[in-house]
This record gives structure tokens, C-alpha cells and sequence, in this order.
């Protein structure tokens, strides 16, 4: 099938260059010239596991990028919407949306064949219908349902892993506005195979990707809740009492064989220090505005919101314990991506903690293994260092902050060791067990006080 792709970030891309992996004929269309001719050139813009080599393989044989929207439209069956769709700190931001959907109704005025319009993007409930579909049909002239076809399907990537979530997904959600859009969407995905497909309308499938989201974020303040609460207890570990949690067989069930399946859900109910993304703090943002304007209460997904906002402050509350005062305190950070595998630093928790060292004038050297050329834009004025390894980070450090849960700090204890001061480590991913480094302190462990070996237990 032939496809075009409006927006190629990390879901436009991502899904353009696997769907042509998957044997169709892709062209994405992005504003920024500088994307497309890096993307033409078999460059991913973005840090992807595996994304350079699909790109490579596919690119100029039935990839390609462009800044051309109308000839990708025109030469395509199918244009999936796939902007960004920030929130504004009230709803959200529509405008890249609307922008395009009037693009793609002003080519489709001019094209005689049917064509599908399909929403990508994370939307709130009734966007594809009230919004996308309108604008298409006043820029084309043209009725939905019967000259052009819409509908939403939601995608479920996760940053850091998403060629490998893209090319297997766990469901596919196919929204039509009616059932010819439907059968040209179950076509579109008819290279995946033995995946469940949810067939439904757009407005389900909005609401499917923001409860999927919401669910998880609320994992994860739910952990960093009683991460807090096992952090004021003596002799209580958060990554026991986790393990003691994950071990109900509703959460990692028991085959007949006795073998336990661990599903990586139960990675959301870990402590530490907050959530970030693109995506959760948006989207649960979104969802709350969304349901407040309908009349919802929405109070369990505010304090999930609220308990992530203070959860940086938690980092900052452990160093306090120890150096009360930042000003010239030497800091090593180690990791800025809001997740390991991704260069996206966008509501890192690393953001407010570096910002608040700086500002009670903390020396402060970064250091991540990907995500360096994204935190340069936004803490560009050299107040911050950055280091290219681990081991120059720590070197003249007097505390460490341990941010993302980037495998290769896992050899922390190694590094320290060759260190003439030992500086305190606080581990806000809980990566490091307490008895390898001489000061330690993580998030829900009461220092002196820790009373099992994180590192065990979270490898049973
Ligand atoms: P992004 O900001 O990385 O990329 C958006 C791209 O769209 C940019 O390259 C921008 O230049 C381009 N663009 C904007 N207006 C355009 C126009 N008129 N024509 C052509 N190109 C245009 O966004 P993203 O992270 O890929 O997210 C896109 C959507 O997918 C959002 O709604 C997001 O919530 C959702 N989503 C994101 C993820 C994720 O992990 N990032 C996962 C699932 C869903």
C-alpha cells in the first residue's frame, strides 16, 4: 500500500520506516528540511535502537522523506497524521493538527480517488470526528464516508524500544469512522500477524491510548508514593516490598510448570525519581482537562500528576540530608534522558534537578550516554559541564545523582572504587546495591537503615 506520513519524530518515523519494513511504500513529509534531508541521507534524526538500519535498508527504495505534503498525499492511499500535540497547560495544543488536516482536505480537493485520513497523534476523545473530520471536509469540498474515508489509530511505541514495539505490537486499535475506512486500516496492517486487533470507532480509540497511559503513570506514582513512605520507615526497603508486591501470581502469574512469567509491567511498580516523556505527563495533563470540562472530578489522576511533579525534590531532599548547603557543592549527574535507550530529554526529571542545583550554585557535570546534543539546547549558557564518560563525571565529584537507569551505570561501584573520596551516591533508580558503595542513598531506603540488597532482589 502506499502511505504518507505527516511528522517524522519519534512516532512518524518510527511507523514510516517499519511500515515499509513490513513491504509498504512509505513517504514521510515533515516541515524541517534539515529532517528530510538528513532522513534521505539514511540518517535517523533520533536515537532509536535499530531505526539506522531499517532506514538504511529501506530508504530510497520504498522509504523516503519530503517536504512535499501535497505529492505524498496525492501519491498515497492513506496519510496518517502523526504532529505533536503538546499541552498547553489547558487542553491540548491542536494547532499542528488542524494545520495539516486543512493540508491534507486542500490536496484531497484536487484528487479523484479515494483516499483515508488517519489520526496518529495522541488525541482527546472526539478530535478525529469533531475536528480533524470537519476541517478535511471544508478544505476538500468533500464528504467522509463517502469520497474520503477517517479514522484513529493510536500508537503505543515506547521511546528507547520502539522499532521493536512498532514492528510487535501488543494490539493494534483501528478506529474508523465507518466501515470502509476500517477494511482499508485492517489492510494497512495485514503484514502484522497474530496480533489482536481492536476494530472500533475513533472516539474509543482516543480514549484507549489515554487510559492506557493513565494506568501506567499511575503505576508508577503509586510506587513512587509508598517509595516516599518506605523511605521515613527504619529497616524498610521499597525494592523489597515491591518484589514482595509483584510476587502476587495476579501480577506475574504461575504457569503449570511452576515457571512465574515476569510481564514488564511490573517495571512500573518500581520507585524512583518520577516519571517524564513526551507522552505521560501530557497525556494524563490532557486527560484531566479533558474530563474536568466534561464535568469529571479527576481527582485520582491529580494527585498522580502531583505526586511525579514532587518527586524531583525528593533527589534534592536526600543531598540535603548530607551538604545543606549546594553553593559550590561539586555534583556529578548521571543521566538526563527521561528513560534509558532515548536521547528525548522532554519532562526529564533530570530537568528540575539540574535547574535547581544550578541555582543554589551547585557545580554540576552531566553526563548521558545519548542525550548530551538535546540537553546542550536547553542548558546551553555553560553553567552546565558535561562529561564523556562516567568515570569524568565522578572524578572530582562530592555527591552523585543517579537519574536514568542507563545500563552502563551499573558499573558505578567499579568507577568509584578507583576514586581517592568516595562520594555519596543517591540512586533514584535504584540500580545500585547499597553495600557496594561506601555513602549511599536512594529513594525509599532509609539510609543506614537498608535492609536488603536492592541489586538481589531485583535479579530474582
Ligand atoms: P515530535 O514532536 O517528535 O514530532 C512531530 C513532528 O511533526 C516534527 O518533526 C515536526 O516538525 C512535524 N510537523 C509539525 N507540523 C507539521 C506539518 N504541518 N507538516 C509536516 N510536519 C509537521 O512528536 P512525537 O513524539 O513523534 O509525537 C507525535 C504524536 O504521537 C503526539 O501526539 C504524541 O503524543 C504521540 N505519541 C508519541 C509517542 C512517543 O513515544 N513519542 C508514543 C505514542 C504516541
Amino acid at each position: 500500500m502506499k502511505i504518507s506520513i505527516i511528522g517524522t519524530g519519534y512516532v512518524g518515523l518510527v511507523s514510516g520506516v517499519c511500515l515499509a519494513a513490513k513491504g509498504h511504500d512509505v513517504v514521510c513529509v515533515d516541515l524541517d528540511a534539515a529532517k528530510v534531508e538528513r532522513i534521505n541521507g539514511g540518517k535517523s534524526p533520533i536515537h532509536e535502537k535499530g531505526l539506522d538500519d531499517l532506514l538504511t535498508k529501506h530508504c530510497g527504495i520504498n522509504f523516503r522523506a519530503t517536504t512535499d505534503l501535497r505529492s505524498a498525499v496525492l501519491d498515497s492511499e492513506v496519510s496518517m497524521i502523526a504532529v505533536g500535540t503538546p499541552f498547553d497547560g489547558d487542553e491540548i495544543d491542536l494547532k499542528y493538527i488542524r494545520a495539516v488536516a486543512t493540508q491534507i482536505g486542500t490536496v484531497l480537493k484536487d484528487k479523484e480517488t479515494y483516499h483515508v485520513v488517519l489520526v496518529k497523534s495522541t488525541v482527546v476523545p472526539g478530535t478525529t470526528n469533531e475536528v480533524v473530520l470537519p476541517l478535511v471536509e471544508q478544505a476538500s469540498g468533500k464528504c467522509a464516508g463517502r469520497d474520503f474515508g477517517i479514522g484513529m489509530n493510536p500508537e503505543f511505541l515506547r521511546e528507547g524500544e520502539a522499532v521493536q514495539d512498532f514492528m510487535n505490537p501488543d494490539r493494534i486499535v483501528l478506529g474508523g469512522f465507518d466501515e470502509r475506512t476500517l477494511d482499508v486500516l485492517e489492510r494497512l496492517y495485514q503484514p502484522f500477524e497474530n496480533v489482536d486487533q481492536i476494530r472500533t470507532n475513533p472516539r474509543t480509540a482516543e480514549m484507549i491510548k489515554y487510559s492506557a497511559n493513565a494506568l501506567l503513570a499511575t503505576m508508577i506514582s503509586f510506587s513512587n508514593e509508598i517509595g516516599n513512605l518506605c523511605g521515613s520507615i527504619p529497616d524498610v526497603d521499597v525494592t523489597g516490598v515491591m518484589r514482595g508486591v509483584h510476587l502476587d501470581k495476579r501480577l506475574s502469574p504461575i504457569l503449570a510448570d511452576g515457571r512465574r512469567i515476569t510481564p514488564s509491567f511490573t517495571t512500573y511498580i518500581e520507585a524512583g525519581c518520577g516519571f517524564g516523556g513526551s507522552c505521560f505527563p501530557k497525556d494524563v495533563k490532557a486527560l484531566i482537562a479533558h474530563g474536568r470540562k466534561l464535568g469529571g472530578n479527576m481527582q485520582l489522576l491529580d494527585a498522580v500528576v502531583n505526586v511525579n511533579l514532587a518527586q524531583p525534590q525528593q533527589m534534592l531532599d536526600l543531598l540535603g540530608k548530607h551538604y545543606p548547603d549546594l553553593d559550590g557543592l561539586r555534583v556529578a549527574v548521571l543521566g538526563i534522558a527521561f528513560k534509558p535507550g532515548t536521547d528525548d530529554i522532554r519532562e526529564s526529571p533530570a530537568l528540575p534537578i539540574i535547574e535547581k542545583l544550578l541555582a543554589g550554585n551547585a557545580r554540576v557535570v552531566a553526563f548521558d550516554p545519548v542525550a548530551r546534543g538535546e540537553a546542550e539546547k536547553v542548558f546551553g549558557d555553560g553553567a552546565l559541564g558535561f562529561a564523556d564518560s562516567v568515570a569524568e563525571a565522578v572524578l572530582d565529584a562530592q555527591a552523585v545523582l543517579l537519574l536514568t537507569r542507563w545500563p552502563e551505570f551499573s558499573q558505578l561501584p567499579e568507577v568509584f572504587a578507583n576514586l581517592d573520596t568516595q562520594p555519596l551516591l543517591i540512586d533514584g533508580r535504584r540500580m545500585i546495591s547499597s553495600e557496594r558503595v561506601e555513602r549511599y542513598e536512594g529513594i525509599g531506603v532509609l539510609s543506614d537503615h537498608v535492609a536488603v540488597d536492592a541489586r538481589d532482589l531485583l535479579s530474582v
